[in-house]
């Protein structure tokens, strides 16, 4: 499942997962806890030296990949929440520009899919899943949205986690990292050539939940 921010992807991937007893993995949230492990170093997620403590926190990530209760750990501590805040979400797409940080996670993307295939399955999301992570997955769909309404979906989002969620902020750092996200030299952002493009625009969860229960049906 990839896409951009605030297309309703986790929702609809966890939603998913749980309704065909598959596992869940949210790929972002291991970008976003390797930018937290940058920050933590004082760096910001430009600096040259962001790559070596980066690359040297990915043997700490553990992705818990139960889709009713998803975590990603540090070093063994629960940064869930953490990882969603504002500094992460700022620096986050310059880390995962760093063409050796995401060779890192795709092979551990890789590892995990290959043990939930095993397991009966998993749903996995993030930006570049059907295109480099798991090219021949059966089944890749890509979620679209117009800005604004995934600016509202992320708002509202912000606002329920007890965050600020102010629309026009949002909507900037939306703008922000899709284009950051779709201009970067390594795995941009892209629809891979067999997805389904589903445009979430009008649909509701549910009604994306159904569209997608009927493509795994297929
Ligand atoms: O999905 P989420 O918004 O949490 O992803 C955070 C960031 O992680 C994205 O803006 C993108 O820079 C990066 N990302 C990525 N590749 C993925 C998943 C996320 O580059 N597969």
């Amino acid at each position: 499942m990839d896409g951009p921010s605030g297309t309703g992807k986790s929702t609809v991937s966890r939603r998913l997962a749980g309704a065909c007893a598959a596992a869940y993995l949210d790929t972002g949230a291991m970008y976003r806890a390797l930018t937290l492990a940058v920050l933590r170093a004082g760096l910001d997620g430009a600096d040259p030296a962001a790559e070596r403590i980066a690359l040297g926190a990915v043997p700490n990530l553990q992705s818990v990949v139960d889709p009713d209760a998803p975590r990603i750990l540090l070093s063994g501590e629960d940064v869930e929440a953490e990882i969603r805040g504002p500094a992460v979400t700022a620096a986050v797409s310059a880390v995962s520009a760093v063409p050796a940080v995401r060779a890192a996670l795709v092979a551990r993307q890789r590892t995990i899919v290959a043990d939930a295939v095993v397991d009966g399955g998993i749903v996995v999301e993030g930006r570049d899943i059907g295109s480099v992570v798991v090219p021949d997955a059966p089944l890749k769909v890509y979620l679209t949205a117009s800005e604004h309404v995934r600016a509202a979906r992320r708002g509202a989002q912000d606002r329920k986690a007890g965050r600020t969620g102010d629309i026009a902020v949002v909507l900037a750092d939306v703008r922000r990292r899709d284009r950051l996200d779709s201009t970067r030299r390594t795995s941009p952002l892209q629809v891979a050539s067999d997805a389904v493009v589903l445009d979430t625009d009008e649909l509701s969860v549910d009604d994306v939940l159904a569209e997608l229960l009927r493509l795994v049906r297929e």
